[in-house]
């Protein structure tokens, strides 16, 4: 094994190491605790499922071992600027005490304006009475929110061990990936990607797109797609990718839809048939068919590193579920180095029992996006800004 090289987004960061002498030391810490919840008829909430507070114990857990004072703080739904009694960290609160007793959780930090406006008096505020800051919240570090990014600016200040292992996994897909790199990108919205794509393409070796998105490209090579998704203000970008030499995988077949019938979550009306990529007028490509899934799996299997970004159908209904499930899996069973990019992807692989199996789930499809797409983020901006921050000499 060689030395990994060093990590040029980690460079200039400062660690939980470079923080102050801990003992005593007053430490505010942004985590995302941004857990799905379950609300009940007796108006009871409970936590859904607390692998954000779990994933945040280890930076915790080293800051009250060496006798600092915890003060965490998090956002919790959308609250917009405003008290909102539904989105009380109180259910948090009971629960963090129940892991890791004698740290303090402010309110949600999104009942004020002041934290997605960046207000410096908010700020203020926040920084009161602390002499050290932490962001474990990789997840909101491509957010300029005064949480994220006000306190580096006055206390000495440290990434988490969660932001930490973020940038070493994805400082490494932008630094020397083991090659082929294979990006794999699905979702709805191609104009959302199309930066992401563009950053990707002059680093990976190869392409693979499913999903809704997949439909624009297709139509931009002057397939009929019937009524599947396409956005027709992205065509010239598409064939613009198409041109550029890159080695980009689309589907072959696709599953579709009958006209007129609709689809999502418990959806069971109307004909469902897998056909080529050159629909009937109006029927609706929702999955990536199963010629495309063991195309895709084939170049997943054969890559040295390989991150994916994105469903390859409506995976929320279960008949347009396969493509999602097929990446899935083909990631399982990769020998390569894989790395799922969050949001409805990572959520996917979980409930397929897979999450395991892959070597990396990052915390923030957003953050982990734009952080490939413009090689740094806000957050990690600021922390380099910290009084306590290592010069960097390159
Ligand atoms: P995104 O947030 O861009 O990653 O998109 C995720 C959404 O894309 C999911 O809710 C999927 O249902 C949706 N999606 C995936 N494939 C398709 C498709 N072929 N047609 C319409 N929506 C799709």
């Amino acid at each position: 094994m060689s030395q990994p090289p060093v990590n040029p987004l980690l460079r200039g960061v400062p660690l939980l190491a470079d923080l102050p002498d801990l003992d005593g030391l007053r430490v505010l810490v942004r985590v995302d605790f941004n857990v799905p919840l379950g609300r009940h008829e007796d108006g009871s909430v409970s936590i859904e499922d607390d692998f954000r507070i779990r994933a945040a114990l280890p930076t915790l857990r080293h800051l009250t071992d060496g006798g600092a004072r915890v003060t965490v703080m998090t956002h919790l739904g959308r609250p917009d600027g405003k008290v909102d009694e539904k989105w009380s960290l109180d259910p948090l609160r009971g629960r963090l005490d129940e892991l890791l007793p004698g740290v303090t959780l402010m309110e949600n930090l999104r009942f004020s304006p002041g934290e997605t406006g960046n207000d410096p008096a908010f700020v203020d505020g926040l920084v009161r009475d602390q002499d050290a800051y932490v962001n474990d919240a990789f997840g909101v570090s491509h957010r300029a929110h005064a949480s994220v990014v006000g306190p580096p600016k006055r206390l000495p200040s440290a990434a988490g061990y969660l932001l930490e292992r973020e940038l070493e996994v994805l400082g490494s897909l932008l630094a020397e990936p083991a090659r082929p790199f294979v990006a794999v990108v699905g979702g709805a919205k191609v104009a959302d990607k199309l930066g992401v794509m563009h950053a990707l393409m002059d680093r990976a070796d190869a392409l693979i797109v499913g999903g809704g998105m997949a439909f624009t490209f297709l139509a931009a090579m002057g397939h009929d797609v019937g009524g599947s998704m396409v956005d027709h203000t992205r065509l010239d970008d598409c064939r613009e990718l198409l041109a550029s030499g890159a080695e980009i995988f689309l589907p072959t077949d696709i599953v579709a839809l009958e006209p007129g019938a609709s689809f999502g979550p418990g959806s069971t009306a109307g004909e469902v048939r897998t056909m080529g990529v050159d629909l009937p007028a109006g029927w609706m490509g929702l999955d990536i068919g199963p010629e495309t899934v063991a195309r895709f799996a084939g170049i997943i299997a054969g890559a040295g590193t390989v991150l994916w970004n994105g469903p390859m159908g409506v995976f929320e209904d279960a008949r347009f579920a396969s493509g999602t499930a097929g990446v899935a899996g083909a990631m399982a069973e990769a020998s390569g180095f894989t790395v799922v990019g969050g949001g409805d992807s990572a959520s996917a692989v979980e409930h397929l029992g897979l999450a395991s199996r892959i070597d990396f789930i990052s915390t923030g499809g957003g953050a982990s996006l734009e952080l490939l797409e413009f090689g740094d983020l806000p957050g990690l901006a600021a922390l380099r800004g910290a009084p306590n921050a290592p010069r960097s000499t390159v």
